[in-house]
């Protein structure tokens, strides 16, 4: 059976912390799908195209023998059916220190209940790059500060853009 697992996220912008995620989930499924989630009610600073591309030229760094496949896709609509419509088995999901885990507990059991075939994995990130978020990223960006930790040098050079606007 080809495996294959989707990584849903809004990805605004993707960071080392998804970047260490993407590099674990590749070596667990065929094909991994990372779907990008249009996600308004978050309001993204990046459109969900610069968010496709970014996360695209991030993966095509990510190649090697023996690990996935990868399509990188605007996910709309509902997790559970956009997994299904993929032929996912498997939903991967990165999880930080404590702050992740009410949430993601919520949505695991949840989406359980709505297709209990499909399993979500948790994967953790390097120590280096837990504490990473996208939206302290931005709020550090915007005001001046060093990301160089935290984003590849296209998403920093992508994000001191949007800032300088
Ligand atoms: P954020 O939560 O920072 O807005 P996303 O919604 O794009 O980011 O997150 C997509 C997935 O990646 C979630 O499962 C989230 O927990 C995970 N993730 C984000 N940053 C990290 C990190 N530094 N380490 C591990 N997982 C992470």
């Amino acid at each position: 059976m080809r495996r294959i697992g989707l990584y849903p996220g809004t990805f605004d912008p993707p960071t080392n912390g998804h970047i260490d995620i993407f590099g674990r989930a590749m070596k667990l499924v065929d094909e991994l799908v990372i779907g990008v989630a249009v996600n308004e009610s978050k309001k993204p600073l990046f459109s969900l195209d610069e968010r496709v591309a970014m996360v695209k030229a991030e993966c095509a760094k990510l190649n090697g023998p023996g690990l996935a496949e990868i399509r990188v896709l605007p996910m709309h609509g509902l997790l559970m059916k956009f997994a299904e419509a993929c032929g996912a088995q498997i939903i991967l999901r990165g999880l930080r220190a404590v702050q992740d885990f009410e949430y993601e507990f919520q949505m695991t059991a949840m989406n359980e209940q709505l297709n209990p075939d499909i399993e979500t994995v948790f994967l953790m990130a390097d120590v280096r790059h837990q504490a990473v978020a996208s939206r302290l990223v931005k709020e550090i960006a915007s005001l001046g500060g060093n990301i160089s930790s935290f984003v590849t040098p296209e998403v920093k050079t992508a994000l001191l853009e949007k800032y300088r606007k």
